[in-house]
């Protein structure tokens, strides 16, 4: 999953970049209005973290003065990216504000990373239309809160990387994804991508998981079946 941390506190920015990398996230991070509002009307992200009180950004030319306008100029270009908030204590206002101007939770700083990653769970799953929270098919389920991973009811342990590939494509079964798109939930900006680290990550899953679990369409990509495993 490939999240974008919208924030200009640097001790705030850092600290949530280092932790939310080490949930596994590809995690892209901007300071000013103007950087999270061009970042995001060129490119695409599961989820983005939004931090409301923010600078316009040197020379940009930002018309978005804050957190709140660039989420409503995203909002009226039609952008569904879901959002979560970051809003200070004892602003009940912009809560609301937020909320009412297309943001899909909010959290009050300071919050605890516990929280912060069970509400991007649980705002992924309902962008993706799931009540359920684990993620199954052809006997393999993986629990994105626990991070475990089991085939046929047995635990199976994979890397932070081989999780992410399998997170990606199990969430939904039967969607084919290019090379280029699992690459985008593996890596953020500055994060060097080894050549060929797809099918390596591929390779190491089917060795775990059965090696017809994860279908090849031939110059296109990869996909999980559907259907439960005969
Ligand atoms: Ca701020």
């Amino acid at each position: 999953m490939r999240l974008l941390l919208v924030e200009d506190d640097r001790m705030i920015g850092e600290s949530l970049q280092r932790a939310l990398r080490l949930e596994g996230y590809a995690v892209d991070w901007v300071r000013d209005s103007g950087a999270a509002d061009a970042t995001l009307a060129s490119e695409r992200f599961d989820l983005v973290l939004l931090d409301l009180g923010l600078p316009a950004g040197a020379g940009s030319g930002a018309p978005h003065a804050d957190g709140l306008s660039l989420l409503r100029a995203a909002r009226a270009r039609k952008d569904a990216t879901p959002v979560i908030v970051l809003t200070a204590r004892d602003a009940r206002g912009d809560r609301v504000a937020g909320l009412d101007a297309g943001a899909d939770d909010y959290l009050v700083k300071p919050f605890e990373l516990d929280e912060l990653n069970a509400r991007i769970r649980a705002v992924l799953r309902r962008h993706a239309g799931r009540a359920e929270p684990l993620l199954s098919a052809g006997g393999v389920t993986l629990d994105p809160a626990t991070r475990q991973v089991t085939r046929d009811g047995a635990p199976v342990t994979l890397s932070a990387r081989e999780f992410a590939v399998l997170e990606a494509l199990l969430a939904k079964p039967g969607a084919v994804l290019s090379r280029a798109q699992l690459e985008d939930r593996l890596y953020g900006w500055g994060e060097e991508i080894e050549s060929n680290a797809v099918s390596v990550y591929v390779h190491q899953l089917r060795r775990k998981l059965g090696s017809d679990f994860i279908r090849n369409v031939r110059g296109v990509g990869y996909f999980v079946d559907a259907k439960p495993s005969s």
